[in-house]
């Protein structure tokens, strides 16, 4: 199987990218964010306590994603692999992720992380707001959200690193190019 992480800055075009790279690969596409998202429309509990720490900026508990991810990954199976998108966020979530995987008989073959600056962050986020209306795509909670990245999601890169499991790719460009960068790395 090929298990993906793409990992990335909020506004670094992880969501579109993820999609074109599971459907070239064959990838099943997992978004906790959507996922998320999903809950707060239906209304239920769960989606209730997550919209008020997103709405901020904040992350939602690991218990939370957690939970969310093991349960889609056993209703997926089998399949080719998969391509997780915006998780994991943390080094919790990053070892649970590992156990989910060896579950299923499996490993995280590689993280590839998308890096594009702050200023360029900012111009696409303020542009998804005006088409997409996402509430948590306002300027404040952008800045919180790129802070958030900083302070807590950046270290789980490490995570991989230190397994030789890390990649780079340069997200300044086009969705195309990026998608490019990422297939090379892939077939390498
Ligand atoms: P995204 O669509 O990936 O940018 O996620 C939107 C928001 O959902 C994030 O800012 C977090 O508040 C929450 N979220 C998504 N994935 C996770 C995760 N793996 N761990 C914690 N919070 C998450």
């Amino acid at each position: 199987m090929l298990n993906i992480v793409l990992f990335g800055p909020p506004g670094a075009g992880k969501g579109t990218v993820a999609k074109k790279v599971a459907q070239q690969e064959n990838l099943v596409h997992l978004s906790t964010g959507d996922m998320l998202r999903e809950e707060i429309e239906r209304g239920s509990a769960l989606g209730k306590e997550a919209g008020q720490l997103i709405a901020q900026g904040h992350l939602v508990p690991d218990e939370v994603v957690i939970a969310m991810v093991r349960e889609f990954v056993k209703r997926a199976m089998p399949c080719n692999g998969f391509i997780f998108d915006g998780f994991p966020r943390t080094t919790e979530q990053a070892k649970e992720l590992d156990a989910i995987m060896a579950t299923q008989g499996t490993a995280i073959t590689m993280m590839i992380a998308l890096e594009v600056s702050e200023d360029e962050i900012i111009r696409r986020m303020l542009n998804r707001a005006a088409i997409e209306g996402r509430p948590d795509d306002t300027i404040s909670v952008i800045r919180k959200r790129i802070a958030t990245y900083h302070e807590k999601i950046k270290t789980t890169g490490d995570y991989y690193k230190l397994q030789n499991k890390y990649y780079t790719v340069d997200s300044s460009f086009t969705p195309e190019n990026t998608l490019q960068q990422i297939l090379l790395i892939v077939k390498r």
